[in-house]
């Protein structure tokens, strides 16, 4: 609407001075030597506007031809760069195609485009690393690192290629230069993991992970590892809080409560723990290796009290009878182990035992909840799949470790 009211108006005052031209009197008189033109003054202002127009026309062809050099060598340099970036994108799906020769040749396309940018230092560093050729890999991601906004891409190939070489100080130098380079990475911050798990430095591992389940693990290893009492519970407290219902953590809370000779307080952490999720590795620590088997008997009553009826204390309670010659108590509690659900065995050992027919001891194993590999000993990484802190008690009547008996 305002558009339309804007162009009548301006047609209108065009019109008008057109029509005010039009209208005017006289004329206008040029001399040019014995040449004379007279003309009415409309024909002389139309004449007047036509020059000047000539005029910016000429100015602008003008301008136009001094500036064509230029605009050439740009075009051509766009079409250079358009073609070097054609060529980064062709050199990137061949290595991700892990095609080495096509890598190369982009690369080498590349530099002569576009020249050596970082972008085709790390295509040529990947081209090297897909030929196998470890040397060139070596200098390409060296090279790299110099390059202020690429030097993480370096550090993160020559780790790489340390860890294929077996050279875990170098590769532990190079992350840690990641790290420097680029602050707070997922991708540094596992293989920093890596490396600590790789050389048993679960302290230093530990200070690379917030995941509880990791930490628990992770911590538990930390402290059978320490070198004093006092840092050993440091560690186990940590394992503790990460996962307060793990066996394993509670386990090794208690040794090192132990340890610095607060009797109290480890037995106390253990009945908490049973009472909370009963575990053989909490019974384990529970019962005294020095005691007698009555003794244990004795002792496992106390455990079990703080978990009566669950399946685990009746068959603690059903284990320690058997060795104790309790025979009435072992059946006992073995059959109301059975009738609390446990079908991986134990309760059926302990029966065949009490008949005079041994079988083979079962003993529940771990299981990976990421690869459900089953585990015969607590590691804080998985012995099948290798990952960190995934190794669970087993549940109760699923599948079975056994042992030879
Ligand atoms: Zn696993």
């Amino acid at each position: 609407m305002w558009k339309a009211l804007k162009f009548c108006v301006i047609a209108g005052l065009i019109l008008a001075v057109c029509w005010w031209v039009a209208g005017l009197q006289g004329g206008v008189t040029a001399d040019a030597g014995t040449y004379r033109v007279t003309t009415s003054i409309p024909v002389a202002l139309l004449l007047l506007g036509l020059a000047v127009g000539l005029l910016i026309i000429f100015f602008r062809v003008l301008g136009g031809l001094r500036r064509a050099p230029g605009q050439v060598s740009r075009w051509r340099s766009a079409r250079r760069t358009q073609a070097g970036e054609l060529a980064l994108q062709r050199g990137l799906v061949a290595v991700a195609a892990g095609d080495a020769a096509g890598a190369r040749a982009a690369a080498m396309k590349a530099r002569a485009l576009l020249g050596d940018t970082g972008f085709v230092q790390w295509l040529n560093a990947e081209a090297a690393r897909l030929s196998g050729d470890d040397e060139h890999t070596r200098q390409a991601f060296e090279r790299l690192t110099h390059n202020k906004e690429m030097k993480f891409l370096g550090h993160q190939g020559l780790l790489r290629e340390s860890l294929k070489a077996g050279h875990t100080e170098e590769a532990a130098r190079q992350a840690q230069a990641a790290e420097a380079a680029y602050p707070g990475g997922a991708w540094t911050r596992e293989q920093r993991l890596a490396l600590a798990l790789r050389e048993q430095n679960y302290a230093a591992a530990l200070r690379l992970t917030q995941a509880p389940q990791e930490r628990a693990a992770l911590a538990v290893a930390a402290a059978g590892k320490a070198e004093t009492p006092k840092l050993a519970l440091d560690f186990a407290k940590q394992a503790a809080k990460a996962d307060p219902t793990s066996p394993v953590a509670l386990v090794a809370l208690a040794r090192a409560l132990h340890g610095v000779g607060k009797e109290r307080a480890a037995r106390k952490t253990l009945l908490h723990g049973w009472k909370a999720a009963p575990h053989r590795l909490l019974a384990a620590a529970w019962l005294s290796p020095a005691s007698t088997p009555l003794e244990h008997a004795q002792t496992a009553a106390l455990l079990a009290a703080q978990n009566p009826g669950h399946m685990e204390s009746e068959l603690l309670l059903g284990q320690t009878a058997l060795t104790a010659q309790l025979t009435g108590e072992a059946r006992r509690h073995a059959e109301a182990a059975l009738k609390a659900g446990n079908k991986d065995g134990r309760a059926e050992a302990i029966l065949a035992a009490l008949d005079g027919k041994p079988l083979p001891a079962v003993t529940p194993a771990w299981r990976c909840t990421s690869c459900s590999a089953q585990i015969q000993d607590w590691s804080c990484t998985c012995a099948n799949c290798g990952k960190l802190g995934t190794l669970v008690a087993n549940v109760p009547g699923t599948a079975l470790a056994t042992t030879k008996g």
